[in-house]
């Protein structure tokens, strides 16, 4: 084989896989929105197959032969091809060593577990769903044996979902947050709460609806290529390649906060997806590097751009137009305060950009305490329970407000969770690196986001994954990651919002 027909040959094979995985997110994605209930075992069955086939591709002598030999080649290769082939080889390093029935029986499972956890969410019932969830935290478990055995398993995972994560720096980071979050807090209890009485009411979900797709194209979608669903959780997924993307939300009608926040959540995740570069489509390049610093796109137009005040500015005038009777008598001000408003509650989703790192903490504690058989799975609901009460102070009064709330554990997604609450802390470096060339408060009183998405373009979305998360992340910021770039944003914006003197927090 020469050089040039091994390279042809690995981009033959990037696009052999993503044509599986298209198919298998595909079957994924009409679970989670419109197929019929009943159909998950034929979901599962195609999957387990499906997902067999991939690991063939994957991992067969043919394709490790071709990565072998370029492997080798590396210096002659472009900075792009030798990343593919980093990737390509670590995964079929670890495909190698979990054995193919582990394999496809998981894929199997955690099709099962979303059906079942949806029915025990449902009923409230976390008995129905606890063999399921042990299974899970077993196959993590004996899976990160297989593939690290030098490695703690939950440090394993942490690092899967954000490369260079461990249990050290999630317990540095989460001190550091609790130790300015938690005080914070208690000063905002103390003050008058902010109302949000103008988010209360009654919003037809067709007008819902028509303000989602606005705020998709507003925020910079294109919409040929980005589609919406609704679903029970909300969540963004690329179909075969970024050039086909589909983000989902839930329509409240009582409350309009809640899907207006989830569009533009899943939108930020469309944005960085749709926007890699796109001669990286159908390559291991294409799409987000990585939960965290998808995480970070996210929040960072929730919070950072769309709980702004400018932007609230901006927004106002629109929630008029479509929802006349609902918004008279009330301003942009008011707006701003009430999408605001901090308080401790149940969901995590629900959550206000102050409380919900704390929403992160229970649930890091528990994964950790269960991965390392401190904590027995039957034990989860009685413990999250407590933690709800000693970090946020609220009373959980069932399993479906609590334990069962989340998705990520019945897909098999342990160690997912902190990488939301980095995501969250990388945005507050960002704008302010940001704000160095872009008047962002300017750009978004006008609803120009243009200038905003160039920047982000230009130092993050093209890349891909081209680089390691952390790279990509100082490269943009400039600077390495400092939590209390984070934890000062917080205390600025909560303490003007909520009239807190500023020297308290010394
Ligand atoms: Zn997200």
């Amino acid at each position: 084989m020469t050089l040039e027909e091994a390279r042809a040959a690995l981009m033959k094979l990037q696009q052999r896989q993503s044509a599986y995985r298209h198919a298998m997110d595909l079957i994924w994605y009409d679970g989670d929105t419109v197929a019929p209930k009943g159909t998950a075992a034929n979901r599962a069955q195609s999957l387990a197959i499906l997902s067999e086939e991939a690991y063939h591709l994957s991992t067969g002598a043919e394709t490790v032969a071709l990565l072998e030999f370029l492997d080798e080649r590396k210096p002659e290769l472009n900075p792009r091809e030798r990343r593919m082939v980093e990737l390509l080889l670590k995964d079929v390093r670890r495909l190698q060593k979990i054995p193919l029935d582990e394999y496809s029986a998981h894929e199997r499972l955690i099709v099962e577990a979303g059906d079942v956890w949806e029915r025990a969410k449902a009923a409230s019932d976390f008995a129905a769903f606890q063999p399921y969830l042990e299974r899970l935290f077993a196959d993590a478990k004996r899976f990160a044996g297989y593939c690290a055995p030098e490695k703690d398993p939950y440090d394993y995972w942490l690092n899967e979902f954000e490369e260079g994560l461990d249990r050290a720096r999630c317990d540095e980071f989460f001190a550091t947050l609790r130790a300015h979050v938690v005080p914070l807090l208690a000063k905002v209890q103390e003050k008058e709460q902010l109302s949000n009485a103008m988010l209360l009411g009654h919003f037809p979900a067709a007008d819902q609806e028509r303000l989602a797709r606005r705020l998709m194209a507003l925020i910079g979608l294109d919409l040929e290529h980005v589609g919406l669903a609704t679903t029970e959780h909300p969540f963004t997924a690329s179909l075969g390649s970024h050039f086909d993307e589909r983000i989902t939300t839930h329509y409240y009608e009582d409350y309009l906060a809640s899907s207006l926040y989830s569009v533009i959540h899943e939108g930020g995740h469309a944005l960085y997806d749709t926007n890699s570069a796109d001669d990286l489509a159908y390559t291991v390049l294409d799409g987000g590097v990585s939960m965290g610093v998808h995480e970070s796109q996210s929040r960072f137009f929730e919070n950072l751009l769309g709980r702004s005040r400018p932007f609230c500015e901006y927004l106002f005038p629109i929630l008029e137009e479509i929802f006349p009777e609902q918004m008279a008598g009330h301003t942009a001000e008011e707006l701003y305060r009430a999408v605001n408003r901090a308080e401790p509650g149940l969901i995590r989703t629900e959550a206000d950009e102050l409380t919900y790192p704390l929403h992160i903490m229970v649930r890091y504690e528990l994964e950790k305490r269960v991965m390392a058989g401190e904590l027995s799975v039957s034990e989860l609901p009685g413990e999250w329970n407590r933690l709800y009460r000693e970090y946020l102070g609220v009373e959980v009064p069932d399993d479906a407000h609590g334990v069962l709330q989340d998705i990520h554990w019945s897909g098999g997604d342990i160690g997912y969770f902190p990488s939301y609450a980095f995501g969250g802390a990388y945005g507050a470096q960002l704008l302010r690196r940001m704000r160095e060339t872009v008047d962002v408060d300017a750009a978004l009183r006008a609803g120009n986001f243009a200038p905003i998405n160039r920047w982000l373009r230009e130092h993050l979305w093209r890349h891909g994954c081209l680089y390691k998360p952390a790279e990509l992340f100082e490269r943009a910021a400039g600077e390495k990651f400092d939590p209390t770039a984070f934890t000062t944003y917080l205390e600025e914006k909560f303490g003007e919002l909520y009239g807190i003197e500023q020297e308290t927090f010394l």
